[in-house]
This record gives C-alpha cells, structure tokens and sequence, in this order.
C-alpha cells in the first residue's frame, strides 16, 4: 500500500468503527497506524479489532502498526443510569464514592484518595472543561459541588483539577492490567496518558522491556516543563491537545505544539499532534477551514503524524475523516513555496555519530544525485528513524527482517516500511534484496538510483556504517 505523502495518519478505532470492513476502508483510505483506546471499549473489542488489523497485512502485503493508548492517571466520573444528564447553572451537583448509576444529583467520582487534596475553592473541570463545577463542601465520601455553567455530562467522562498537584501514580491498576493484554496482544506502541516526568516513562519501560515502543501524552503542563528529558527516555511523543488545553490555557496550545515539534525534530523523535484536527466531521461531511488549517500547519511544521480521535471513533464519517486528512497532507506537500522541511531550520547542538554521518551524506545524494529512494536496512528501526529526521525530499524504504520493527516504523515520517524475510549476509545480497523488495512493490522503477544504507556486520542492531548508491535494473543483475 504505497502512500503519496510523508507525513502519517493515525486514526482511533471505537463503535464507529469496529467492523472489519470500515476497518479495512479506513485502512485503505490512509489510516497508517490504528489507536486502540483503553480509556473506553473491552479488552475483548480491542483484541478483535487488532485481528481484523492483522488479517489486512497478509491482504496488501503491507506491515500494520498499533498503538495502545493506556488511560493513566485520568479522573473519570461514572456512569448514568440514562447515560447523559443535563446540569443547569447555579444547580448542586454530588460526587460521591456511591457505586451506584448517577442521574441528575448525582454520580460515582472513584478517586477517595484526592477528596481530601480539594477545598471549596477547587474548580473540577467535566468534558474537556465543557462543564464547571465548583467544590462547595468536601467530605470523606463525597463533593458537594455547584454547577457553574448549563452544559451534559454523560457517561465516563474525564474529570481536569489543573491548579492541585494530585498524589498520584502514573501507571494505575487499571493500567498495569491493560498492559498486560496489550502486550499479549503484540501491539507495536503503547502510549502512556499524564505523563509529569521522565521517570514516568522510565519505570513503564522497565515493565514494557523491549515489548513495544512507548510513546508520552504530552498533556500536563509539568510535561511541558520537563519535555527535553522526556524526550529522551521516550520513542515518541503525543501532543495530546484535549486534555493539554484544560490543563493550560487554550491560547498556549499552539506556541507549545510548535516548540514540541521542534524538539522532537531535533532529537530525532516521532512526534504526533492530536485532538480535534477534524472536530465538526464527527458529524459533518466536510471540515471547517479552520480545521483544514490546522492539519495543514501541523505538516509544515514537520510533524511525523496528525491524529483522529472522535472523528474515527464515534463519528458518522469514520472513513471520510481520514480520505480528508489524506488529501490535506498530499496538498500540502506538493506545495512548493511553502512546504520546507530542511534540516538547516533546525538548531542542533547534537553529537554527530557514525549513523548521523551516513543518513545526512544519504540525504546530500538524494538531493543533488537525482536519487530516487532511500533505503534503510535496519534490524532495530534505529538507523530508519534517524533518517527520517532529515526530512530527505524522496521515499525512504525502511527495510527491515523483523516483522515487529516494519510494523513499528510505519508511524516515521516519510517512511514505507517494509518486511523481508531475508536477512543480507553480505553487501552483495544487502543490494539484492533491497532492490527486489523495492521494485516488486513498484515503489521504484527499473533505471532508477537508489540510495542503501546498511550495518556491517549483518544482523546486529545499531551499527549502521555502510552506504551504497545501486541502480535497480530488470534483470536483478545489479550494479
Ligand atoms: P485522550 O488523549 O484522547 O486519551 O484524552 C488525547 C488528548 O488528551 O488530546
Ligand atoms: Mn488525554
């Protein structure tokens, strides 16, 4: 499934689309990583919707990835006994430990352990902060609190107390169970949600031990403080605006999106802007300018990925959201005036390695040598990765013999990934392989120069030294 666009779609699986049709369409109109979500559906639905995943990657010869996005430390009300409740401003409204379905006075609030870290003064923020609450009376068991705007609140919906640091742990049963069943599952990221420090990341990494790649929701502003060092521990990093924007000011989003970017881009790092890119399309056919814009300005700044969220999950045009965002990013990237991804735009003040060296001298031929590819064999995905954040302006063919790295590498900007289940035992088979992989996927032609880059020895993670310049010609007889 050749794509023509660098920059990456995710797209949230949910009761819009749980059906392996609507998975395989949204597949086939540009999803190229699927959001499983743990903050809603079963564990159950979860694991059919990665097998009808799955079952797409044998169909079009193509490596799927998935990503399991864990709740974390996320406040969430209960459930209501008619799913949704209108509150009125001025009103009282209880939360409470009480088990039981909540209805207009009330609902279950689980979290006991912060009861005690609020007072009158606190404001809870409901919905993505489309519903206020002020605390008037705190107890042991529950919130009296007072409504301070009319506005539905419904079922399971997250609960923001941005001005009182919370006591507590990143990683929460519910997650640790999660993880579990993901990582049985064989998804290829996971994502962690409120992440505050490094050290959040690094202790899910321990648990995580090699399994998958993690990914951090930058969503707290204790996050953004702290963005180098989580960079650096992370394989990845989510711009999550939903939650971003109640936590922070909704005028800050943007400055932070933008310097998020450009750290991720100096490092090296994928990064993913989430949230709201397609709002009004979970129930309109078509986007607002606004939006259209806003998924434009993400792929000028060079994001690896944009994301769907409602869009996909509960919206009426699951399919149609991601053909937009498709066609967004392909018109965006023929732009030859404005779209400008070159890594001179950057500031670095990394120390160069011997993988730096081959990727940047890779980029230098397939700009001035008319190169038409760039082709990484790469057991780990490292050398892939790196790659791509020089933004080269051709293809870049992650090769790789591990199944689980091609599959992972599909969230890198401007990367095909591929599967072959040969592995080189010398530069010779390196050149043969690359070029066949390449031309039975027609992602090249014959006559074409190809640029290839590999580690020598074989088979050993990390160690990219070598770079060839090959022309792929019919007869397999290489030069
Ligand atoms: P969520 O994360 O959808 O899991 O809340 C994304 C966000 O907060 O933007
Ligand atoms: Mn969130």
């Amino acid at each position: 499934m050749k794509r023509n666009r660098k920059a990456k779609i995710l797209a949230t699986l949910g009761p819009a689309s749980t059906s392996s049709d609507i998975i395989e369409n949204i597949f086939k109109a540009g999803c190229d990583v699927f959001r499983l979500n743990f903050s809603h559906g079963s564990v159950e639905t979860h694991r059919q919707n990665l097998k009808s995943i799955r079952n797409l990657e044998e169909k079009y010869d193509h490596a799927t990835c998935v990503l399991a996005d864990l709740q974390g430390p996320k406040l969430r009300v209960g459930d209501f006994k008619n799913t949704q409740e209108e509150l009125k401003k001025g009103g009282k409204f209880i939360l409470d430990t009480n088990s039981a379905l909540g209805d207009d006075k009330r609902v279950n609030f689980p979290h006991s352990e912060i009861y005690e870290h609020l007072t009158p003064n606190s404001i809870l923020l409901i919905n993505d902060g489309r519903i206020r609450l002020q605390v008037l009376e705190q107890h042991k068991d529950q919130l009296i609190t007072e409504v301070l705007n009319d506005g539905i609140i419904s079922n399971n919906k997250g609960v923001n107390i941005p001005d009182v640091i919370l006591p507590i742990d990143s990683l929460t049963n519910k997650d640790r169970a999660d993880l579990q069943k993901a990582l049985e599952m064989n998804v290829d990221w996971v994502a962690l949600s409120f992440v505050q420090q490094a050290d959040d990341i690094i202790k899910l990494k321990k648990i995580i031990d090699g399994k998958a790649l993690i990914m951090a929701k930058i969503e707290k502003p204790s996050a953004v403080k702290n963005i180098d060092e989580i960079i650096k521990v992370a394989d990845g990093i989510m711009i999550a605006r939903g939650d971003l924007g109640v936590e922070m000011p909704t005028e800050k989003v943007p400055i932070v999106q933008k310097n998020i970017i450009k750290r991720c881009r100096h490092f090296g790092k994928p990064v993913v802007v989430a949230t709201q890119m397609l709002e009004s399309m979970i129930s309109n056919l078509v986007p607002t300018r606004a939006e259209a814009s806003d998924v434009a300005n993400a792929i000028y700044d060079g994001t690896d990925a944009v994301m769907l969220s409602g869009e996909s999950a509960i919206g009426e045009y699951p399919i149609e959201s991601v053909s937009t965002m498709n066609n967004i990013i392909e018109n965006v990237e023929k732009d030859k005036n404005n779209f400008n991804l070159s890594i001179e735009n950057i500031v670095s003040d990394r120390k160069v390695d011997n993988t730096d060296a081959i990727t940047n001298a890779a980029y230098s031929i397939a700009s001035n040598a008319g190169a038409k590819a760039i082709i990484t064999f790469s057991v780990s995905g490292k050398t892939t990765m790196r790659m791509a954040r020089e933004r080269a302006p051709v293809q870049i063919i992650g090769l790789s013999p591990n199944i689980k790295t091609a599959r992972k590498m599909q969230i890198i900007w401007g990367v095909n990934s591929c599967y072959s289940t040969k592995d080189a035992a010398n530069t010779t088979e390196m050149v043969n392989i690359a070029c066949s992989v390449v031309k039975n996927k027609n992602l090249v032609m014959a006559d074409d120069n190809v640029i290839i880059t590999a580690g020598v020895p074989f088979g050993n993670a990390g160690s990219t030294n070598l770079l060839r310049i090959a022309k792929i010609i019919d007869d397999k007889d290489l030069t």
